[in-house]
């Protein structure tokens, strides 16, 4: 089969051969997979990977066999995978349902190989059926929106917390924007794609600015709240110096949630998070569930921010894509 393999030096298409599924697995033919910034930071070389690797963690696909200890069901059924396989079930965190943060755990795509090929095999405790209304290419998202609903599991939301910065409108950025303004909050959105700032603003958003035209963003910040700073602070930026900016617009006693995985070591203002008693939280996977709800109800809304759709063949284009489009928000390859 087709794959597009990346081994340390360029991202090609390659044939390799068919995975062949145990009793426990599941063989999915791939439909579409969502290009991430996790897969883009692979190929630069800023996230080290086992090599050679296949790439692909946010994917759909078709069950067209199923191992001999699976449930019949499963099979031709249009599915989704969370990321986590190889889990344990007897770890400690697997012990308090803490699936995601397994010992054992190897995320697809990053670890082991992922879904940019024409199959995958996959065990079927990973698989989450995909409602008809839902597309293909629609449903790539539910990986990105379970991560995006993360950020209020993993950070409680009260009574004080009413204005949301969120800095960096990318894939993340605009799906915590839907999130957050479905919980009520009032947002404050940084970015610098005009695109993408009235794609937040058409979402709801009540502020919007472009970073490339604000001087002081954290004094924009504060002018907007009295003074004092947004309640919570998001870092989608994926940009480690944006950080400071970040710290500097957080309320006294309000929350940083971190949602970039900047692949290296960030400056950040410790003393002042010190001094204003801020709450760092941080979050990653999280409830498939909740996140295809989300967008079978109409709640979340993908489909604008599928910026550009390409084939397997063509995942060299694909990658360099993002590169030289400052509006590029997603890019899905269709298998
Ligand atoms: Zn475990």
């Amino acid at each position: 089969m087709k794959a597009a393999v990346y081994d340390g030096k360029e991202l090609s298409i390659k044939i390799v051969s068919e995975p062949k599924i145990t009793d426990s697995q599941v063989l999915v033919h791939i439909k579409a997979v969502g290009i991430c910034g996790t897969d883009l930071a692979i190929v630069k070389g800023s996230l080290p990977t086992p090599l050679p690797i296949i790439l692909g963690h946010e994917f759909t696909g078709e069950v067209v066999a199923i191992g001999n200890n699976v449930e019949q069901s499963w099979l031709n059924k249009r599915i989704t995978s969370e990321i986590n396989s190889g889990i344990d079930f007897k770890c400690y965190y697997c012990k308090r349902g803490l699936y995601t943060q397994c010992l054992s755990r190897k995320a697809i795509g990053i670890d082991i190989d992922g879904a940019l090929a024409e199959y995958i095999a996959l065990e079927s405790y990973l698989l989450h059926e995909i409602p008809n209304s839902i597309s293909y290419d629609d449903a790539t998202f539910i990986e990105p929106l379970a991560a995006a609903y993360q950020t209020f599991e993993m950070m409680p939301i009260d009574k004080n917390d009413q204005v949301m910065a969120i800095f960096g409108l990318g894939k993340l950025g605009l799906l915590i924007t839907q999130v957050a303004l479905s919980k009520g909050l009032k947002l404050i959105v940084i970015d610098g794609s005009d695109k993408k700032l009235d794609l937040a603003e058409k979402y709801g958003a009540q502020h919007v600015i472009n970073r490339l035209n604000c001087r002081d963003i954290p004094l924009e910040i504060k002018n907007l709240t009295k003074g004092l700073g947004a309640d919570i602070v998001v870092d989608a930026t994926g940009n480690p110096n944006a950080l400071i900016d970040i710290t500097t617009s957080c309320k006294t006693r309000g929350k940083i949630h971190v949602k970039s995985t900047h692949g290296i070591e960030t400056l950040i203002n410790l003393t002042d998070i010190v001094v204003r008693e801020i709450t760092i939280y941080s979050s990653r996977c999280g409830p498939f569930v909740k996140a295809i709800e989300g967008l079978e109800s109409g709640k979340i809304s993908v489909k604008e921010l599928i910026s550009e759709k390409f084939k397997l063949d063509d995942i060299k284009k694909a990658f360099e894509f993002p590169k030289s489009n400052h509006d590029h928000i997603k890019t899905i390859i269709q298998i």
